[in-house]
């Protein structure tokens, strides 16, 4: 259990953003993400498309911006947690009227916190399961994975992926030299992934250092304990034929789900979260929402208007953790300790 100044849930530009107006007030956070890379909507659904309306920025990539963004915060205090979902929070104590909140994630890391700042987007993005097969995830951690967490995982077994898009296609070159043999299982012969990686993949197939299963797709997962093969079914005629594997890796895309957030009694306007504006607190004592998820009179799902909603937020949270205490403001050209830690000399 550690104890932080403040909790994001949300690593997407919103939360990233927190890090460093929270960091300025000299408070430190922890970013807790479902996706294994940080971003949000950025880096997962259009990393190359260009941004125009970063104020001051004409142009960048998504991912640029992003990068950026992991470039601005490096002079500052906190801990990013990929791959996991934030599942449970709940109130601890209450002293002087201040809440104090427990944060529990689905890899049961736990912190304890004054401000937990809702930073989801549209919500938490799941990997979509195998179609018709019941209960996958009984195979989690035995065989079956929706991404790539170590590329160890791999090595010397015998893997499968499933999927035809960008993903399959980047791991099945990539894990090509590492699996002891991989297999690439698709419902076609034809990928919506870059030409110029399915080239690759396609001379892998040639060099027999991958092989090409379509069109198929998955019938059942073999194992009791752990995976220890699949049944594919011909998509064309519907024979089923069977193949060892120690590893699955489905890749079908991600949903977006608002899950475990829906239990933590927030106010909701349908999928998104009620705050005042002056602070954008929720209902909930010490719990915030910043960014695509909360909503008001006028809202915008715009980058810079959850920039300017958590610039705000920090401040009450700031005021939480320093009851009585005046939030020190200053540009950050006097700023003089972030200079110091940038480097720079004023
Ligand atoms: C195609 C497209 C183009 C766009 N173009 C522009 C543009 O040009 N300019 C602009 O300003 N905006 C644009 N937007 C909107 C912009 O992307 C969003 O406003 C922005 O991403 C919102 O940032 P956020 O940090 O609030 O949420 P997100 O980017 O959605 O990030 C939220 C993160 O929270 C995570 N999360 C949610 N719940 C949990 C949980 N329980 N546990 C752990 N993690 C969780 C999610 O996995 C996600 O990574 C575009 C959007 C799309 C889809």
């Amino acid at each position: 259990m550690k104890e932080v100044d403040i909790v994001v849930i949300g690593a997407g530009p919103v939360g990233l953003f927190t890090v460093f107006e929270a960091g300025l007030l000299g408070l430190n956070c922890v970013l807790i993400d479902n996706l294994d890379k940080p971003g949000g909507q950025c880096a997962e659904l259009y990393p190359e498309k260009p941004i125009y309306d970063i104020p001051g920025v004409p142009f960048q990539t998504a991912q640029q911006h992003v990068n950026a963004l992991l470039e601005q915060i490096k002079p500052f205090d906190y801990e990013l947690l990929l791959n996991q979902r934030v599942n449970e929070i709940k109130v601890i104590n209450s002293e002087n009227d201040i809440n104090t909140w427990e944060v529990t994630t689905s890899d049961n890391n736990v912190f304890n916190t004054k401000n937990v700042f809702v930073a989801a987007g549209a919500g938490s993005f799941e990997a979509r399961r195998p179609p018709n097969i019941d209960n996958p995830d009984q195979f989690l951690g035995s065989g079956v994975s929706y991404a790539v967490r170590s590329k160890d995982l791999y090595k010397n077994k015998d893997l499968i992926i499933f999927g035809g898009g960008d993903s399959a296609l980047d791991w099945s070159v990539e894990l090509a030299g590492i699996a002891k043999s991989i297999s690439l299982v698709h419902r076609r012969d034809e990928f919506r992934g870059a030409p110029h990686t399915e080239k690759l993949m396609r001379d892998l197939v040639a060099d027999n250092k991958l092989k090409l299963l379509t069109p198929y797709v998955i019938d059942s997962i073999i194992g009791d304990d752990s995976v220890s093969g699949v049944n594919l079914k011909n998509f064309d005629t519907n024979e089923i034929k069977t193949f060892n594997a120690d590893e699955l890796l489905f890749l079908f895309g991600l949903n977006k789900k608002l899950g475990p957030i829906l239990e933590w009694n927030i106010d909701l306007d349908g999928k998104k979260i009620d705050v005042d504006t002056s602070t954008y607190s929720t209902n909930l004592d010490g719990v915030f929402a910043v960014g695509d998820i909360n909503n008001y009179v006028g809202k915008l799902d715009l980058i810079l208007c959850g920039f300017h909603e958590t610039t705000i937020a920090v401040q009450e949270a700031y005021r939480r953790i320093n009851p009585g205490k005046r939030v020190p403001f200053a540009y950050t050209t006097s700023n003089t300790k972030l200079q110091a830690k940038l480097g720079v000399n004023s």
